[in-house]
């Protein structure tokens, strides 16, 4: 490669020539493979820029592809997923999402309420005309029946949102059990992950983990004691709000005291697993009968903890199916559910038909098919450059 205009050789390399509108982006795009340094990047951005041309803004690509109708808004979210991806669980539903499956199914819905507006629009415009008279009845029993597939699809106990942000595991038990020894236990087994986790408070010391493929936020509520202190009762507080909201909870007890695990009775159902910590002290027969025994000291369980653990979390998020992943989709799909049922309610055939409009309207602006223009910077702020 070479500066046309000095003669200097840039580097050895090679350019690919992608002409729209089959590129990525739908126009013609040049890509340059080249050693990488500094230096040989250095030199031809200044060769490029004396050609006019400049460095892509954060998702640039990605939004020019949105633009030129190669991704739907779904798709575009989905590569800043991929990219953000940590687990093996997370890649897959990013790549299920990339794929289109979530914007099929939003964009058959669309399709379908389409279908319903143009009908009940035609009686409302050709009074007179021979349409079927049982045409308004069928348009509602349509936009119940479409009600009810939102409906259906919110209630998934945002496990897509789950999967994308990390899966809430909250370690709960007596002061001294070892709740801390066996979150450092469990972080120091599983790979870490190290970004930042939003929402982190001082109260509840969280550290996410990669375990079996799937995104865990283990969170320990230890440092928590019994106590009259007016800030630490406020951080107990906050801790037990974790542990309820969490999806799974570990309730750790001393193996050596068993009576302490009747603790766990405040946490009933299967999304509980009860942990007798401090096996090694214990002899083998004395280990408590229902509990997975580990020692967060030495080691031991841990393996089978894990096991249990990871079981527990894939049969419920082993997803084939596409979940929304976004508050941004939960939004629009309540939003358009909620004008069905207005729309269902509405005595005027008008009336009727401006609220499937708008429910039509807000599954657009799920894909990006309808009015985005002011979601487009949102969206495309979460990039980093060169995607
Ligand atoms: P937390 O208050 O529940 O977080 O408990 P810690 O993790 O701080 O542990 C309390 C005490 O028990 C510490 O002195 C730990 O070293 C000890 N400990 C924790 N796990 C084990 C274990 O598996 N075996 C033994 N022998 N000691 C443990």
């Amino acid at each position: 490669m070479r500066d046309r205009r000095t003669g200097d050789d840039i580097d050895d390399g090679i350019a690919l020539w992608f002409p729209g509108p089959d590129s990525v982006t739908g126009e013609d795009v040049a890509e340059f493979q080249l050693h990488g340094s500094r230096a040989v990047l250095a030199a031809l951005i200044a060769v490029l820029g004396r050609m006019g041309l400049r460095l892509a803004e954060p998702g640039e690509f990605t939004r020019r592809a949105f633009l030129n109708g190669k991704l739907d808004l779904t798709q575009a979210e989905a590569i800043a997923d991929l990219t953000a991806a940590e687990t093996e669980a997370q890649r897959r539903q990013a790549l299920l999402q990339l794929d289109g499956h979530l914007g099929d199914l939003y964009r058959g819905w669309s399709t379908r309420l389409l279908r319903l507006l143009a009908h009940l629009e035609a009686t409302i415009d050709f009074p007179d005309e021979d349409l079927p008279p049982e045409i308004e009845g069928e348009v509602a029993g349509e936009s119940a029946a479409l009600a009810a597939e939102i409906e259906n699809h919110l209630a998934d106990n945002r496990r897509g949102e789950r999967l994308r942000d990390g899966i809430a595991v909250a370690i709960i038990g007596p002061p001294n059990a070892g709740k801390s020894s066996l979150l450092n236990q469990l972080a120091r087994r599983e790979a870490a992950i190290t970004s930042p986790i939003a929402g982190t408070t001082r109260d509840v010391i969280e550290v996410a983990i990669d375990l079996a493929g799937y995104p865990i936020v283990l969170a320990d509520t230890a440092g928590l004691r019994d106590s009259v202190d007016a800030i630490e009762q406020e951080g107990l507080r906050r801790a037990l709000a974790r542990a309820e909201a969490a999806e799974l909870r570990l309730f750790v007890f001393d193996a050596g005291q068993p009576r302490d695990a009747a603790g766990a009775a405040a946490w009933p159902g299967p999304d509980t697993l009860l942990v007798a910590n401090k096996i090694d002290l214990l002899s083998e027969a004395e280990l408590p009968a229902g509990a997975i025994g580990v020692s967060a000291l030495t080691g031991e369980g841990i393996g089978a903890l894990t096991a249990a653990l990871g079981a527990r979390v894939g049969a419920e998020y082993d997803i084939a199916a596409p979940l929304l992943t976004r508050t941004r989709h939960r939004a629009a799909l309540e939003a358009a559910r909620d004008a069905l049922h207005r729309s269902l309610a509405a005595g005027l055939p008008e009336l009727r038909a401006e609220d499937l409009r708008l429910a039509w309207r807000s599954l657009g602006r799920i894909t990006g098919h309808a009015d985005v223009e002011d979601l487009l910077d949102v969206i495309f702020a979460d990039f980093c450059i060169g995607k």
